[in-house]
């Protein structure tokens, strides 16, 4: 098998090269320690630099207001599945949109712990329904959406506003990779697999009047307040932190989020993540060989999934012709019956989306 120099996995996915090489330097002795981040207690002045630097950094990457917490959360994006209700539900409601696997998993987890509380809207497979469509329920609390569907390549175009009731925004897959008015949001959250670093991390944006009203039963690290309380607002002491945060994860989301600066910041980042995703579409748009599964604005810009409009052609041998070429990865979710899937995150480079469309045309004239 060709070794992989192309990684279009939904995630766990790829990190910018020259963050890895950057990391590898300081895995063994960070910047003259004589130590690896990995090695230092979570409550040293130098840990302490490296922690409050990425939240800095994210800070200064999204341009969020001084009003939101920035929380650097152990586990991942399913644990707030849990974690949300607990923390904003109240003695309210809370309005779910079911637009795939990932909003639907949140809203599962949500009815389990709340039940009628919680009010779900389903929409068609591979649409998103209109904001003015959604009833919203005396006392709701919330508003939940999945800002990207991995699984489905489904996106919202914007965030949809439901006027003063918060907007709680999965967006596992997305952040980073676009400007947001955080201002629509009550809380935007996501894991740290995808395009911001290694898997064991939640970056968790909050609204600070969000804070504070969690249910009795909710255990202490999943409550917000505890990280808050000990991370806000400008408690730069070395006892700042609850527990042991993963050090590791943080570290490398400090250096993603100095390459998205090097990159021109979130802007630069957006204009190269709009050119791959309408390069990739452009193309399967032209080609009665290949076809999406969205259509129009909600198309994502991060995971492009597709497929072969020959039924005669297994989908086996289409991906073994892709990893010949060093491109892995490209299997669709096991949902999705015969898709591809194209996951161009931050990092994967304008040529790694040519070198799989030369190579979805070579597959077509082959055929
Ligand atoms: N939400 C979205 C949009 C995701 O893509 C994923 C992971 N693929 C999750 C939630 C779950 O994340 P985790 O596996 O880190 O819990």
């Amino acid at each position: 098998m060709a070794p992989t120099k192309f990684n279009f996995s939904a995630g766990p996915a790829l990190l910018p090269k020259e963050v890895l090489l950057e990391a590898q330097k300081g895995l063994v002795d960070y910047e003259g320690t004589g130590m690896s981040v990995m090695e230092m207690s979570h409550r040293s002045a130098n840990y302490d630099k490296v922690h409050r630097h990425c939240i800095d950094m994210i800070r200064k990457v999204l341009d969020i207001p001084t009003n939101y917490h920035v929380l650097l959360l152990a586990g991942g994006a399913t644990y707030q599945f849990s974690a949300i209700p607990f923390n904003l539900l109240g003695d309210g409601n809370a309005v779910y949109v079911n637009t795939g696997t990932w909003s639907k998993k949140a809203s599962t987890e949500a009815k389990r712990l709340f039940g009628e509380r919680i009010k779900v809207v389903s929409t068609p497979t591979f649409t998103l329904p209109k904001v003015e469509d959604i009833e919203i329920p005396e006392n709701c609390k919330y508003v939940y959406v999945c800002d990207n569907e991995t699984v489905h390549g489904v996106e919202w175009p914007s965030a949809p506003v439901f006027g003063d009731v918060p907007l709680v925004a999965d967006m596992s897959s997305n952040l980073f990779s676009r400007r947001l008015d955080i201002s629509k949001y009550g809380m935007i959250y996501g894991c740290a697999q995808k395009n911001f670093g290694p898997a064991g991390l939640t970056v968790a944006i909050i609204r600070e009047d969000l804070v504070g009203a969690a249910h009795p039963m909710c255990p202490v690290l999943m409550t917000y307040k505890t990280h808050v309380a000990k991370t806000w607002p400008a408690e730069r002491n070395q006892d700042s932190l609850y527990n042991t945060p993963p050090t590791l994860c943080i570290w490398i989301t400090m250096l993603v989020m100095e390459w998205i600066d090097r990159c021109g910041g979130i802007d630069g980042i957006e204009k190269m993540n709009r050119d791959k995703a309408a390069m990739l579409y452009n193309y399967i748009d032209s080609s009665p060989f290949w076809t999406t599964f969205v259509e129009g604005e909600i198309r994502s810009q991060m995971n492009v999934v597709f497929k072969c409009t020959k039924d005669d052609v297994d989908r086996a041998e289409i991906l073994d012709f892709f990893q010949e070429r060093g491109m892995s990865s490209l299997k669709g979710h096991k949902s999705l019956v015969g898709s591809l899937r194209a996951s161009i995150y931050n990092a994967m480079p304008k040529e790694g989306v040519e070198c799989l469309i030369q190579a979805m045309k070579d597959f077509e004239a082959a055929h």
